[in-house]
């Protein structure tokens, strides 16, 4: 086998085709798409109005076993499955991924654009700034921040009156309300509209949020590995008159107007979730959202852009969506539903549509089932699940070479193979084919490959076929995608894991117990206090979105392989009201990494002759 380049040497060899073509070949129209220089374009979301007639086509979600830390190839999979399906079976298709944060690009982790001969090109554009999404993000998001500690320090510094006179000025001698401050009232039950009829009761309940500054939930972002800002002191300048406060930031993709952008369905929709987003709660237990703070317009004028998909495309000129990119586990960890309805109505009814869902089956999938389709209405045909043999031998506890030790190893429970078989359970909950994708590293052996397949078929996979599409690309999963083709024709019965009426105790019990393999769950007392407040605050009926390690189905990340006979424990619960979901903490999930002693920016510089982009992977 010939040596496979570095990643940034694989995409650079290839020249893409400029993005206008690519977008006429998939059968856009030139007024709905916008450049974004040459070889990266925004699409107009009033193609789904053009397109609505247009059945939808086969819609596949790509998703892995329990991973190393160092992923076992799921975004690789997407590219090299839509390469295959599309450059060598000639079918119409579209690849829908995430757009990585900028943190790990200069951290830790390494890109987002898949590998080696499967990649979204050109991937330093991917993995950089992109279309300045996140950046968006970023603004949006601290403009809420901003609005909250000026109007805690505003109503703590000024009368009821004279709040009022400032939040309703004079204009050409009438006070006037703007249509989010009618909205305010409408919310308060004041049916008025004429602002110097209001009572003095009317003005302070109008006038005064009154934001109890402990319960603050929302928190500034940046979108940089900066482990310094995890615990800040906000307000030491004197003229913030003492009104100090301990705050923190997050990265940005862990934004609630990411999970936002991912979730939504149109620019109308977007309006009403940022207006929904749930800040902190008033003195008196309400809930204070974007929409009391008055900035819910605002933000949806500063996302106007990143609502659009990106088109880019993959190393064999097929085309691919990239678009949002919320946490895999504060959040659902899912790329946008706006771009898997475009990417269904443009490739057709007999086309194709490969999306990726963040970390394993437990986590990712879960939630894309239960949440992302949820919301989206769209019902998958298949469930690609990617193992690799480094990944199921360390769920077998280290690495054994020998066929037949592995296969001992298979026929005990606590071997890695389990892991595979459980996983390939879980997506059978949700009553879709499931292909096994075998991601072939050139470490492995013939016979453990085959064995692999073997046992994932036995376990009741739809088809198991080993690929090799990092080192020889599209060409290397056509069996990937004729199997998925095939499975894609069968019958497939798709349901919910959990019903939403159900409280919200039962709902986190079923995920537990029926996905993690738990017996049982304990809520301590924040969760337990959460759990009663959110049900009085009438946000019971949302999905869970589960925020648990992805390096084990248990909340114990050194548990591997399909641990057993333990209780899961729910140390707190969240509410993202605006997204909707609400989220129960398993453990604590750092919202910001940090950087490592040496980070990759140490290779990371560009070359001044020819502005190319060195050393990123
Ligand atoms: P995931 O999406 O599951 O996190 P990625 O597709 O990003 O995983 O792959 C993780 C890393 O492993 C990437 O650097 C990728 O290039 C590399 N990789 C994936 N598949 C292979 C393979 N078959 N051989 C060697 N490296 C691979």
């Amino acid at each position: 086998q010939k040596p496979v380049p570095s990643d940034i040497v694989i995409s650079r060899s290839c020249v893409p085709k400029p993005i206008d073509r690519l977008a006429r070949e998939v059968g856009l129209l030139s007024d709905e798409v916008e450049l974004y220089g040459k070889t990266k374009a925004k699409v107009q979301l009033n193609i789904i109005k053009r397109l609505q007639a247009q059945p939808d086509g086969k819609y596949v979600v790509v998703t892995g076993i329990t991973p190393t830390p160092l992923g076992e190839g799921k975004s690789t999979t997407t590219i090299g499955l839509v390469q295959a399906l599309g450059a060598h079976m000639k079918l119409n298709v579209f690849a829908c991924v995430r757009q990585p944060s900028q943190g790990p690009t200069f951290g830790i982790k390494g890109g987002a654009a898949g590998g080696g001969y499967s990649q979204v090109i050109p991937m330093e554009e991917f993995n950089l700034h992109l279309t300045g999404d996140i950046h968006a993000i970023t603004a949006a998001n601290n403009l809420v921040a901003a609005a909250i500690d000026a109007r805690m320090f505003h109503e703590s510094t000024q009368s009821d009156k004279a709040l009022y006179n400032r939040l309703v000025p004079l204009s050409g001698g009438q006070r006037k309300f703007s249509p989010i401050q009618i909205n305010r009232l409408k919310k308060l039950g004041i049916e008025k509209t004429d602002a110097s009829t209001l009572t003095e009761d009317e003005i302070t309940r109008f006038a005064r949020l009154d934001i109890d500054p402990s319960s603050v939930t929302w928190q500034r972002v940046l979108d940089t590995n900066d482990r310094f800002l995890r615990k800040i002191t906000i307000g030491q300048s004197p003229t913030e008159k003492g009104y100090t406060r301990e705050a923190q930031f997050d990265i940005t993709v862990a934004s609630e107007i990411m999970a936002v952008l991912a979730l939504t369905s149109s620019m109308e929709d977007m309006r009403q979730r940022l207006a929904k987003m749930v800040v902190a709660t008033s003195r008196s237990g309400q809930p204070i959202t974007t929409e009391d703070l008055g900035v819910s317009g605002a933000l949806t004028v500063l996302m106007k852009d990143a609502i659009k998909p990106n088109l880019m495309q993959t190393l064999e000129g097929n085309p691919v969506f990239v678009h949002a990119g919320p946490f895999a586990n504060i959040a659902h960890g899912n790329s946008s539903i706006l771009a898997d309805k475009i990417a269904l109505k443009l490739v057709g009814p007999e086309g194709f549509v490969v999306t990726e869902a963040g970390f394993g089956a437990d986590i990712g999938m879960e939630k894309f089932f239960n949440i992302k389709c949820r919301y989206s209405g769209l019902r998958p045909h298949v469930v690609v699940l990617v193992a690799t043999v480094r990944a199921l031998k360390m769920h077998g506890g280290g690495p054994i070479l020998p066929l037949s030790i592995i296969k001992h190893l298979c026929e005990q429970r606590s071997n890695g193979c389990s892991n595979m078989k459980k996983q390939i359970e879980n997506a059978q909950h949700f009553g879709v084919p499931v292909v096994v994708a075998v991601n072939a590293f050139k470490t492995d052996t013939e016979a453990e490959l085959d064995l692999i397949c073997s046992i994932a078929k036995a376990a009741g996979a739809f088809d198991a076929v080993r690929c090799s599409h990092w080192a020889e690309g599209g060409a290397g999963a056509v069996a990937l995608g004729q199997a998925v083709q095939r499975a894609s024709e069968a019958p497939s019965n798709f349901k919910f894991l959990y019903d939403l009426e159900l409280p919200i105790t039962d709902k986190i019990r079923i995920i537990a117990q029926k996905i993690y393999g738990a017996d049982d769950i304990e809520l301590l007392p924040e969760a337990q206090h959460k759990v009663e407040l959110y049900t009085k605050q009438g946000f019971n009926n949302l999905p869970i979105c589960m925020a648990k390690t992805h390096l084990s189905l248990s909340h114990e990340a050194d548990k591997k392989g399909v641990p057993t006979g333990y209780v899961l424990p729910i140390r707190d619960i969240r509410a993202s009201v605006g997204s909707g979901f609400l989220f129960p903490l398993v453990g604590t999930m750092p919202t910001i990494p940090g950087l490592p002693t040496r980070p990759c920016f140490y290779d990371i510089d560009l070359d001044p002759e020819t502005e190319q982009v060195n050393g990123l992977f």
